[in-house]
């Protein structure tokens, strides 16, 4: 029997369901007449709004500019009006400001054309990628430009590209590797043209071997320098530090980066992203969001406009069969319940979850029992019971010292916990005061 590699710290299985939603191929969500556009959709400073209430708007117009190093800029995905800024509270419950856009419904489509970009520097490319805002669409929403800046000193040894979509439910990345296959590969081509590396290897977990194969051919068809590795299905491989391990056996440091180590980690949708953005000039105002849940009516893959509402993805999905309370943007295993159905979709919602097991997920809390479970499973070789009486008891100093900061939120242990003590809750809110 084929071993796949894998990391070998920790880590869990839980049930993938994403049977639900895998079939399903991509369709466009009709556009909207309404849009909330937020200027926070990154990791880092919000951007600086650069336009006004009852300004109009161009497909594409720069409506927020980048406020700092760590920061990205914001464009309109539509031609409209905009008839409103005010604050929103965004599914990870960030505050900010975001642009209220009635959308012209008259507009004609617009036709992004190739352009070539061979010969392109690497300056140029990661300025381009500025320019149009690329963020990473995983989830963590880094600036991609910041990413494929490489310090002095450092190089790319190894580009790691993520196809492993390791959450539960989520199906987006896997439908854009088997539908977008070329364009995924040369978003993956330009990264390359920019950052030089030895080798190139795309990760996918093994329960998605049409995935694979499409992407194993596409490599051979065009003689890519790829190396596209089936990996065996355990979360959270889509994590850097877990997917470096996996796929080239490196280890990160406590503290480090992925280039600490001569890596350079890429999504497969952010791949597509550059890609749109270098060859198309289009800046990332859409994405490819999985709809799903078993209170889903009709689970899917949308492409849709950054700023749709949930209420609209539901509605295009026969709306929930069942009167739910909460939802989930991302995975269940890492993403961020939420409640309003007007919250908008931004450049890092890779899934909208609207789960029928909620009674389980709310279970009561009972005392641990010291079985060890939440340890035997952290990913980061973390004592999570131990660091959970230490922020209980307020001794953040103590926990930072047992390398609290090193917890990636995976959820591992709490999923595992008997007692469904909530444990990553309690990382969160001892990293947050504990950094203070
Ligand atoms: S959430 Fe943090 S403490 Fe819990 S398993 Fe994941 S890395 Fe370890
Ligand atoms: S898994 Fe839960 S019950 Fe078991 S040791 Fe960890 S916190 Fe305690």
């Amino acid at each position: 029997m084929q071993r796949f590699p894998t990391f070998r710290k920790g880590g869990v299985h839980p049930d993938d369901k994403k049977s639900l939603s895998s079939p399903c191929a991509i369709e466009r969500l009709p556009v909207p007449s309404e849009l909330i556009v937020p200027l926070s959709q990154h990791l880092g400073a919000p951007a600086s709004a650069l336009k006004q209430k009852g300004e109009t708007l161009d497909i594409g117009e720069k409506i927020g500019k980048a406020s700092g190093f760590i920061s990205a800029d914001v464009h309109s995905p539509v031609a409209g009006l905009i008839k409103d800024i005010r604050k929103v509270t965004l599914a990870n419950s960030v505050v900010c400001d975001a642009f209220v856009i009635a959308v012209d419904a008259k507009q004609p489509v617009k036709v992004w054309e190739e352009q070539p970009y061979a010969h392109l520097s690497g300056a140029q490319i990661i300025s381009i990628v500025q320019d149009m805002g690329v963020v990473g669409t995983g989830g963590a929403t880094f600036p991609t430009h910041v990413k494929l800046m490489v310090p002095k000193g450092k190089s790319v040894d190894a580009l790691v590209v993520n196809g492993v979509e390791c959450e539960p439910y989520l199906t987006a990345d896997h439908r854009l590797m088997l539908e977008e296959t070329d364009k995924v590969l040369q978003g993956v081509m330009i990264v390359a043209q920019a950052v030089s590396p030895k080798r190139i290897i795309i990760g996918v977990e093994n329960n998605k071997p049409d995935a694979i194969e499409v992407l194993r051919n596409a490599v051979s068809q065009k003689g890519y320098p790829i190396d596209v590795v089936p990996l065996k299905v355990k979360y959270p491989q889509g994590d850097e530090k877990q997917l470096l391990k996996a796929t080239i056996g490196r280890e990160i440091p406590s503290g480090k980066l992925p280039i600490d180590v001569g890596a350079l980690v890429l999504n497969v949708g952010t791949s597509f992203a550059v890609y749109e953005a270098v060859a198309l000039r289009k800046p990332l105002i859409d994405r490819v969001v999985t709809v799903s849940g078993e209170a889903i009516a009709s689970p899917k893959n949308i492409r849709t406009y950054v700023g749709t509402k949930v209420v609209d993805l539901l509605a295009y999905c026969g709306n929930p069969k069942e009167r739910y309370e909460k939802m989930i943007s991302g995975g269940p295993m890492m993403g961020f319940a939420f409640f309003d159905d007007q919250t908008p979709i931004t450049k890092g919602s890779s899934g909208i979850l609207v789960l029928d097991n909620q009674k389980e997920l709310d279970a009561p809390t009972t005392a641990c029992i010291s079985c060890g479970r939440c340890v035997a499973v952290c990913p980061m070789g973390l004592q999570p019971t131990k660091l959970y009486k230490l922020i209980e008891h307020r001794r953040y100093e103590d926990a930072m010292k047992m390398n609290l900061m090193d917890c990636k939120e995976c959820g591992c242990c709490a999923y595992t916990c008997p007692a469904h003590i909530p444990l990553v809750h309690g990382m969160k809110l001892g990293k947050k005061l504990g950094r203070k």
